[in-house]
């Protein structure tokens, strides 16, 4: 079939059948579909819609577009996280080796940042000499060898997402969400895991900031992966203030050190709190604990008992960085850096700390990226210091901005300022984890 043949299908709001979605996603491999008919048969998919089997077609077709992993010869069960992305969040740091010590194999393939978000990869950078970009040999070894490695994508896993999401970004296509289904789950399930757990977040600071969006899209995200025999679950969690104290990357590398130490610091109990119930949802589906509170119960004791840091300090070895973040994880940060205050005009309770203007405020100072090809510095940051809920009197410092520069502070300085809201009332309690699936 021609490409205009399958394209008049879905702009005649008709149902496209396995082998012409197969066609579809072949012709963006090898180049026998030219942008511009990629183009019109995204945009008729986003107008006229996909349906669930459609959606599970296009993700299944995506991903074999390229390769699937096969880690058979470890014995382990095989889990992951993803998170649909948000300011702050920096869990996967602490739950691949929570999860490695407490008996499952986690290979985890990340991505950077782009725009207000942060990214994995660029985190681990800002461990000097931690490398990731694994080759497949090599990490798989690492996988075997410590039960679990981070590193990005290589050109292998879902070729197909590559291309789709750059025609997605550049023709306004990206926010539907059986689009964004196909391009994570096809990723995600080239990891050839038996469980997955997807944190989708909500508010300011994330991709899907209206809550009833982010409840679809978790729905439609555990269909596709328990379709595809992979055993999913999604939690809803809260992106309306930054998650943890800080957001940067050399900061947060720290701060999840720290909680690997058990000497988590002020502001981050929220990213231990997370991280643990993360990782006990991957253990009950993983046949590791019976139930959620022992799982719990389990990944909190392989903190305290310095288990899941030991998997840290094994895995920055294997990926070429050495373990004396582990040891030290102030040698990290940057010293020589300009400090700014955010301080609070009044006095009364903190109601609003808005995810989305810290982050944005990061990657001006140089912390993130606009565009892909940027480069991040990884020591500038941002402190939270006071959270939604706290109280504080007039003067207070509310947030630290670590830059280079005074006039990196003068650009971001009203960004920050504004990003806060004090009232006289405190504000209604909202939960870290809004719903479960
Ligand atoms: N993240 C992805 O990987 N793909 C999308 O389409 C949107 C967010």
């Amino acid at each position: 079939m021609r490409p205009q043949e399958i394209i008049t299908i879905k702009r005649d709001g008709g149902e496209l059948l396995r082998e012409q979605i197969g066609v579809f996603v072949d012709g963006v491999c090898d180049g026998s579909w030219a942008d511009y008919q990629i183009s019109a048969m995204v945009m008729a998919m986003f107008t006229r819609g996909l349906s669930d089997v459609e959606r599970d077609e296009l993700t299944r077709a995506m991903l074999y577009s390229g390769e699937v992993m096969d880690l058979s010869d470890i014995a382990l069960p095989k889990v992951d996280k993803h998170s649909t992305g948000g300011v702050g969040d920096k869990t996967s740091l602490v739950i691949a080796p929570l999860l490695a010590a407490c008996g499952v194999a986690v290979p985890m393939i990340s991505g950077r940042g782009l725009g207000h978000t942060g990214g994995t990869l660029d985190k681990l950078e800002s461990i000097p000499g931690y490398n990731v970009d694994l080759t497949t040999e090599e990490f798989h070894r690492i996988v075997k060898t410590c039960g679990f490695a981070m590193s990005g994508q290589t050109a292998d896993i879902a070729p197909a997402d590559k291309k789709l999401y750059a025609l997605r970004d550049a023709t306004a296509t990206v926010p539907y969400i059986p689009l964004i289904v196909a391009s994570i789950m096809s990723k995600k399930l080239a990891e050839g895991l038996d469980a997955l757990v997807l944190d989708v977040k909500t508010g300011s600071g994330a991709f899907m900031q209206n809550y009833e969006d982010s409840v679809k899209l978790a729905e439609a995200l555990v269909q596709t992966g328990n379709n595809a025999g992979v055993k999913t679950q999604a939690i809803v969690t809260d992106m309306q203030q930054p998650l943890g104290r800080y957001v940067g990357n050399a900061v947060e590398v720290y701060e999840c050190v720290k909680i690997l130490r058990g000497e988590t610091v002020k502001g981050s109990e929220d990213t231990l709190d997370l991280s643990v119930e993360l990782t006990a949802r991957l253990l009950v589906s993983a046949g590791i604990a019976t139930d959620l509170e022992r799982a719990h119960e389990l990944a909190n004791a392989k903190i305290q008992n310095g288990e899941a840091l030991e998997k840290f300090r094994e895995n920055c070895r294997l990926q070429g960085s050495g373990a004396s973040v582990c040891d030290e994880p102030e040698s990290i940060l940057t010293n020589d850096l300009i400090e700014h205050r955010i301080v609070a005009k009044t006095g009364g309770f903190v109601t609003e700390a808005d995810a989305r203007s810290i982050g944005e405020a990061v990657v001006i100072i140089g912390g993130g990226r606009t565009r892909a090809e940027d480069t991040v510095d990884h020591s500038v940051g941002y402190s939270c210091e006071a959270k939604i809920g706290d109280e504080v009197r007039t003067g207070d410092v509310l947030g630290v901005l670590y830059c280079r520069r005074p006039a990196d502070a003068d650009r971001v300085s009203e960004k920050l300022e504004s990003a806060y809201k004090i009232n006289a009332e405190p504000p209604i309690r909202s939960e870290l984890v809004k719903m479960a699936i």
